[in-house]
């Protein structure tokens, strides 16, 4: 299927590694021109080189905090007319919500609502004189059913979700849409990092812990975030116009509910 897409351009943040990296690979593959953001040049170059040997497409990096409002402008000064965005960052840590002072969630808040409200204000205008965009924000299956050690992540990311409801329909007549894609247990460093951790803290083998959470997925594995980066490039395809404001979930079963 040729998603319409060819020769278009996305910022794509947090995107050297994981869900941002499979999504920039994935548009790449469509012949998106893609700005990849993430804060370490190294890792950041490295993907890109990666991404423009596999697919030829162009590939420019910036290398910065997009938490700061100086990393997101030099983002966006890279790349100032973006046909597709793909909002992502590192996500807040866990803990107990006694422990969080005001400081603790207004850097949550920063971090995974804000800094994608900020990235979205700065194109969506563009979008909508162009007669053309994709938004599509990395959240979390948390969205959907909140893990109680994630209270910041849980708060934050349905803070986005809550905005974007309501501004999805009202740019939608502009062929500009704004999804959100739910990721349940990938194979990232993050996740992997967290598994460890989790073993760490329970006494157990890493193994043995990787084997417990697999059996709370029906598919029985980790996503890939090459699979990630596919579903983000359908939402993002040039068919991908009547359909805005959703959340799509994509956790290998891991959701019991019927809806
Ligand atoms: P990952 O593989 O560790 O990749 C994280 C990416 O974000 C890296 O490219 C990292 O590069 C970049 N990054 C982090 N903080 C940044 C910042 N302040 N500014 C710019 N770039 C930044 O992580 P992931 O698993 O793909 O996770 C992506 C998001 O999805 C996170 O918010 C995570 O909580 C959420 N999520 C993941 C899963 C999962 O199963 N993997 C499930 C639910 C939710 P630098 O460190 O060099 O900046």
């Amino acid at each position: 299927m040729d998603l319409g897409i060819k020769g278009r351009s996305a910022l794509v943040c947090a995107a050297s590694k994981g869900l941002g990296k499979g999504c920039a690979f994935a548009l790449a593959r469509e012949g998106v021109n893609v700005t990849l953001v993430a804060r370490t040049q190294s890792t950041l170059e490295a993907t890109a080189e990666e991404i423009r040997k596999a697919t030829g497409v162009q590939v420019k990096t910036v290398a910065v905090d997009l938490t700061t409002a100086e990393g997101r402008a030099a983002a966006l000064a890279a790349c100032p007319a973006p046909d597709i965005l793909v909002n992502n960052n590192g996500g807040p840590p866990a803990g107990d919500f006694r422990d969080w002072d005001r400081d603790v969630w207004i850097k949550a808040l920063d971090a995974n609502m804000i800094t994608p409200i900020e990235l979205i204000k700065g194109t969506i205008d563009g979008m909508i004189a162009r007669k053309f965009g994709r938004i599509v924000n990395i959240t979390s299956a948390a969205v959907k059913m909140p893990i109680n050690i994630l209270g910041l992540s849980n708060g934050a990311r349905t803070g986005l979700t809550g905005f974007c409801a309501g501004l999805a329909r009202q740019v939608v007549m502009h062929n500009v849409t704004i999804n959100n894609v739910l990721p349940g247990l990938f194979r990232t460093d993050t996740m992997m990092g967290r598994i460890e951790a989790g073993a760490k803290m329970a006494g157990k083998s890493y193994e043995e812990t990787l084997a417990e959470r697999l059996k709370t997925i029906p598919a029985g594995r980790l996503g890939d975030p090459q699979e990630f980066g596919q579903l983000c490039a359908y939402i993002c395809s040039a068919q991908g116009s009547f359909f805005t404001g959703q959340n799509f979930l994509i956790d290998g079963g891991s959701y019991p509910g019927t809806f």
